[in-house]
């Protein structure tokens, strides 16, 4: 779950598709082999691709029911996406993996790697009239595209999220998608564990693709070091101002700006893990035991 951000010279190739014409190219040429039998079928193609955009807009998923086969062609389609070319007009493809690789661009499932790879978000083997729709296309790294395996992206409830399409609008300015539960670990050596979870002020469906995401990405693992270090920083912070609060040393005022400025408010998806622990250790309530705890890392 990391914003995708878009080099600037994103905006030319884009501008510069043309999928009637790709189509069109495609299905005047003999190689691959059966890819003309496709020529009487153009139509029906480019609905399939305007389609795609419409569902995915209105209902963030592509429904199972009514879907187009072109299952009959996915050995084609697959070897047209391996095989960008400029006589075919499928040069794009290539084009956009360069742009995102070449300017080092984070991974927008698990923000930790840079992009390698484009992901279908549909599978092509299952989907293949969308091997080559830019939409489809998400740039990853390498080892989220090989997690995602075939079918995750199908389920309304079991999906990974979709940084083209997804949205956490119901959230306020302030509140991050994800927030993290921390635990007093009364084993010695230990001292801590956490789950990252999603905010339980999204709405239920979206809760769930967020949390489906987040265990299929390992996040809590990939991250570790970071949410551990930022915990500890920041627990000993909250506590500090929380002891001189109590203690009257400080105004009721003067506290209330002292976390104000520490939760500052972000309203990107980003795995901000400063921002989303403090938030987490201030506004969760279950997360308070850090004001009473004897561990020593927090006094
Ligand atoms: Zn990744």
């Amino acid at each position: 779950m990391r914003t995708l951000t878009k080099p600037a010279e994103l905006e030319e190739i884009e501008q510069s598709i043309d999928l009637i014409l790709t189509i069109d190219e495609i299905t005047s040429l003999i190689e691959p082999i059966g890819i003309s039998a496709l020529s009487t079928r153009k139509q029906e193609w480019l609905d399939e691709i305007i389609n795609y955009h419409n569902e995915m807009s209105q209902n963030k998923r592509l429904s199972h029911n009514g879907r187009v086969d072109f299952s009959k062609f996915k050995v084609q389609l697959e070897w047209i996406y391996n095989n960008p070319s400029v006589r075919r007009k499928t040069d794009f493809i290539k084009k956009i993996r360069d742009c995102y690789v070449n300017n080092g661009i984070l991974c927008p499932y698990c923000g930790v790697s840079p992009c390698r790879t484009l992901d279908h978000y549909y599978n092509k083997a299952l989907l293949p009239q969308f091997s080559f729709l830019p939409a489809n296309l998400i740039p990853c790294c390498g080892d989220c595209n090989k997690d995602k395996g075939i079918k995750k992206s199908f389920g309304k409830w079991k999906r990974i999220i979709n940084p083209y399409y997804d949205n956490y609008d119901s959230l306020l300015p302030d509140e991050p998608p994800i927030v993290i539960i921390f635990k007093e670990n009364p084993f010695p050596n230990v001292d801590m564990s956490f789950v990252v979870i999603a905010n339980n002020k999204l709405t239920s469906i979206v809760r769930k693709h967020i949390n489906f995401h987040l265990k299929k990405i390992r996040i809590g693992l990939l991250h570790q070091e970071m949410i551990s270090n930022s915990f500890w920083r920041n627990a000993k912070q909250l506590r500090l101002y929380k002891t001189l609060h109590n203690s009257n040393q400080i105004s009721v005022q003067a506290y209330d700006t002292l976390i104000d400025n520490l939760i500052t408010k972000n309203s990107n998806i980003n795995y901000d893990w400063e921002y989303i622990i403090r938030f987490s250790l201030f506004k969760i309530k279950i997360n308070h035991w850090i004001y009473n705890s004897t561990l020593d890392k927090l006094q």
